[in-house]
């Protein structure tokens, strides 16, 4: 349903390729997908609508780096179709994965085998980070059980909406510290030594979500996670049914937008059926001719 894509770019002259893979697809509750009001409101309003949305992207990005192979999130997996997948959850929980979510997830559609189809075999990668620990990001951990594993250490001690029990026996991530500003953002971590691979804290969705930063010779690049389900959004503000802050969620929206105001960023969400699209025709969030893109001097 949604094709994979691949981009043959640069860093600093040196080969770096982007490759953009849905792990099947997922279809939520329309008013969770934009919420109207905030928090017990929005709530509500998402478990009493009975419309969902079309089917929508889960996807990932593999970096093809000169440092190595990074995974950004690792997608869904089949088995979150079969129906005990949520059975030791408790009740709440399984009543709510199975009544507002509906997969479509083949084994063929899983992380291992698309990157075993675009030639990279699962023990190549070198790191998996993850955006944030909600299920439907870290089910194809399942396929890792030797890399290592990188999040923002917030994320990790203050996770906000996880199911603990799927997680792979014997996970032990990577917590790291974001802790150094880069631009408008405040909190960064170095995923290189080139530093052209930034974790960034973009809190919101969940206290500790991250983006991935990827700063391309053509332009950066935002694997936006779970901050907004489509670019639109951002740019209209609105908001998903589910944040654990939205200050800080529009905190993040004035952030991205005002760093997109002086670079062509392409933006990413895991979930926008757009991104692909975007990313194949070079498409950034506010077009900037070049007289206004400022400090593109590296
Ligand atoms: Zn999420």
């Amino acid at each position: 349903m949604y094709q994979p894509v691949t981009m043959e770019l640069t860093t600093r002259g040196r080969p770096l390729r982007i490759h953009l893979i849905s792990t099947g697809v997922v279809s939520v509750k329309r008013r969770y997908r934009e919420a109207r009001g905030r928090g017990l409101r929005a709530f509500l309003d998402f478990v009493f609508d009975n419309r969902f949305t079309g089917w929508l992207p889960i996807w990932v990005m593999a970096i093809e780096h000169p440092d190595g192979v990074f995974l950004i999130d690792t997608g869904e997996v089949a088995s979150v179709m079969d129906p005990r997948y949520f059975q030791s959850s408790g009740w709440i929980v399984r009543w709510f994965d199975r009544s507002q979510f509906k997969f479509d997830v083949r084994r063929e559609d899983e992380i291992d085998a698309q990157l075993g189809a675009l030639g990279i075999p699962t023990s190549q990668v070198k790191t998996v980070v993850l955006t944030h620990l909600h299920f439907d990001h870290t089910d194809g951990l399942k396929h890792f059980p030797a890399t290592r594993v990188i999040l923002n250490d917030l994320e990790w001690k203050k996770p906000h909406g996880t199911l603990k029990h799927l997680w792979p026996p014997d996970f032990h991530p990577v917590p790291v510290p974001l802790d150094c500003p880069y631009e408008m953002f405040e909190r960064t971590y170095a995923l290189t030594g080139e530093e052209d691979l930034l974790l960034v804290h973009t809190p919101g969705h969940t206290w500790g979500h991250a983006s991935v930063l990827v700063k391309t010779d053509a332009g950066p690049v935002l694997f936006a996670g779970d901050i907004c389900y489509s670019q639109d959004q951002l740019i209209r503000e609105k908001y998903t049914g589910a944040n654990a802050s939205y200050r800080q969620a529009h905190d993040t929206y004035e952030r991205i937008k005002a760093f997109a105001r002086h670079e062509n960023l392409i933006v990413l969400p895991s979930h926008d059926p757009e991104a692909a699209e975007r990313l194949k025709s070079w498409t950034p969030l506010y077009n900037l001719p070049p007289e206004d893109l400022a400090g593109r001097e590296d």
